[in-house]
C-alpha cells in the first residue's frame, strides 16, 4: 500500500470549487440562522442554502460515477467535507446525512432499485432529502446482539407483496422531509425474522415519498449542530412493496456496517475541518492580540507551544482520516481498521484541540461572539455520532484484534 495521496487535477478543481462555494455561501448560514427559536425553524431556515448546495451539483459530486454522479472515490468525499465543514456544520451535515441514507442503495441496491430510488438525488434541483433510519428509543449500539438482547426493535411483515414496518426511531436527519410529507427516500434498519439471530434477521428497507404513517414525536435540541434537524418519529404500518429490500432479506446489519465504515472515515475527516477553522481563529488572535501586554501572545513560549501540539494533533488527524479514505478507495484489507482509527481519533483530536486553543484565547472564547465555543458545541457530536466511540467504535476495533489471525500490520499494508 501506498501512503502517498496526490489529488489529481479534477480533485484539485473540486477543492478549488467547494473552498470558494464555502467562503460564497456557507458563510452565511450561521447568520441567518443564529437568533431564530426552535430547532425546527433554525433548520427550515437552512433550506435556501442547501438548495444552493444542490443546484451547485454537490449531491451529485458526493454520488459514485457507477450510480450517475459525479464522485470518483473517498478521497473526494474528504476534499469535500473538509472544505465545507471548516465553514458550516449545518447545511453540510443534511448533505452527508442524506449521503448516509443512500448508502444502502449504492452498495447493496441492485441496478434496478438505484435506477429507480437515485433520480431525485442527481437532479440538481429541489432539496432532496434521503435518511438512514437506524438509531431507536433506548439505544441502538447493540443492534447485532443476540437474545436476549433486544437489538434491532422496529419490525417489519410481510402482508401480501407488501412489507408493513412498525416502530420508532430516533436522532434520525429530517425523516419527514421539509413538509411533513416524507423524505424523498428513507432506509430503514428493520428487524424482518423476529425468530432468527440477528446477523439474518434484520433488513434495510426503502420507503419513498410521499408515504402515510411517519409520524412525527420530537425534535431533538441538540448541544451543537443547532440547525440541522434530528428527529424521534414512528412508523404506523408503513407499508413499502416487497422488491424494497436493499442488499437481500436479512443481510440488513452487514450493509449498516458497510455504510458505517466509509462515514467513519468521513468523520475523521470532519475532525479536520472543524479543527482548522479553530485554529484559523486561535493563530489570528495569538497574532494580533496583546492582552494588555507589550507583545502579541504569540511571543509568549506557552502559547506558541500550544499552538505547535495543536497543529501536530491536526495534521496527524489529516494523515490518518485521509489515509483511511485512500485505503477504501484501494479496497486495501485494512482499510475498515484504518477507518476506525480515524473516526476516534480525529474526532476526539477535535474536541480536544479546539479546548486547548481556548484555552490560548482565553476568557472571550467562552462568549459566542467569538467563533470558538460554537465550534467546541458542534465538535461534541463527532465522538457521539455515526456510532459513538465508546459503544461501537472501540467495541469493533476490540473485536477485530479479537480475531484470530489477526495481523496488526495489515492496516498500513505492511503484512
Ligand atoms: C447530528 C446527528 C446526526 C445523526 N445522524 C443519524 C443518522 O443519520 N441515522 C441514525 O440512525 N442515527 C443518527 N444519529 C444518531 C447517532 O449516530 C447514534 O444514535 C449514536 O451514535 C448511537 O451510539 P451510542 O453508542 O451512543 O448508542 P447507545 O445505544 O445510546 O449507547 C449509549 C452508551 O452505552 C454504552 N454501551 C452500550 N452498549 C455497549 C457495548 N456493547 N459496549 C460498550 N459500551 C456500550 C456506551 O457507553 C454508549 O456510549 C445522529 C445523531 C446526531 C447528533
Amino acid at each position: 500500500m501506498s501512503i502517498e495521496i496526490t489529488l489529481t487535477p479534477a480533485q484539485k478543481s473540486l477543492q478549488r470549487e467547494t473552498r470558494e462555494f464555502a467562503r460564497d455561501v456557507l458563510t452565511k448560514v450561521a447568520g441567518a440562522t443564529r437568533d431564530i427559536v426552535g430547532p425546527e425553524a433554525r433548520a427550515m431556515a437552512t433550506k435556501p442554502f442547501y438548495e444552493q448546495l444542490i443546484a451547485a451539483g454537490f449531491m451529485r459530486k458526493c454520488i459514485p460515477v457507477e450510480a450517475g454522479g459525479e464522485c470518483t472515490g473517498m478521497i473526494d468525499a474528504a476534499v469535500l467535507c473538509e472544505e465545507f465543514y471548516s465553514v458550516d456544520v449545518n447545511v453540510t451535515t443534511t448533505l452527508i446525512g442524506s449521503v448516509l441514507g443512500l448508502y444502502p442503495v449504492l452498495l447493496a441496491g441492485t441496478p434496478g432499485q438505484i435506477a429507480e430510488f437515485m433520480p431525485p438525488f442527481l437532479a440538481k434541483k429541489g432539496a432532496p432529502l434521503a435518511t438512514f433510519c437506524s438509531s431507536e428509543p433506548g439505544g441502538s449500539a447493540n443492534s447485532g446482539a443476540p437474545a436476549p438482547a433486544e437489538g434491532v426493535r422496529t419490525q417489519a411483515k410481510l402482508d401480501g407483496g407488501h412489507w408493513v414496518i412498525n416502530g420508532r426511531k430516533q436522532w434520525v436527519p429530517t425523516p419527514l422531509g421539509w413538509d411533513g410529507k416524507g423524505a424523498d427516500l428513507l432506509t430503514v434498519v428493520c428487524r424482518t425474522d423476529p425468530d432468527a439471530a440477528p446477523e439474518h434477521g434484520v433488513s434495510i428497507l426503502a420507503v419513498q415519498r410521499p408515504t402515510p404513517g411517519l409520524v412525527f414525536e420530537h425534535a431533538h435540541d441538540g448541544l451543537g449542530n443547532r440547525s440541522h434537524l434530528s428527529t424521534r418519529f414512528r412508523l404506523d404500518n408503513v407499508r413499502v412493496p416487497v422488491g424494497n429490500v436493499l442488499g437481500g432479506v436479512g443481510n440488513g446489519l452487514k450493509v449498516a456496517e458497510a455504510s458505517f465504515t466509509a462515514t467513519a472515515a468521513l468523520v475523521g475527516v470532519l475532525g479536520v475541518g472543524i479543527m482548522r477553522a479553530a485554529f484559523d481563529f486561535a493563530l489570528k488572535f495569538a497574532k494580533t492580540e496583546k492582552r494588555g501586554g507589550a507583545v502579541p501572545i504569540i511571543e509568549h513560549q506557552a502559547v506558541g507551544y500550544a499552538l505547535a501540539d495543536a497543529k501536530t494533533l491536526i495534521e496527524a488527524s489529516r494523515y490518518l482520516s485521509w489515509a483511511a479514505c485512500k485505503a477504501l478507495d484501494d479496497k486495501a484489507p485494512g482499510a475498515a481498521e484504518l477507518a476506525f482509527h480515524a473516526k476516534i481519533y480525529g474526532s476526539e483530536c477535535a474536541v480536544k484541540v479546539i479546548t486547548s486553543l481556548m484555552m490560548v484565547v482565553g476568557i472571550d472564547s467562552y462568549d459566542h461572539e467569538l467563533p470558538l465555543a460554537g465550534l467546541l458545541q458542534d465538535a461534541m457530536v463527532l465522538p457521539l455520532f455515526d456510532g459513538g466511540n465508546m459503544g461501537v467504535r472501540r467495541r469493533q476495533l476490540h473485536s477485530l484484534m479479537k480475531t484470530e489471525g489477526y495481523d496488526p500490520l495489515t492496516a498500513w499494508g505492511g503484512a
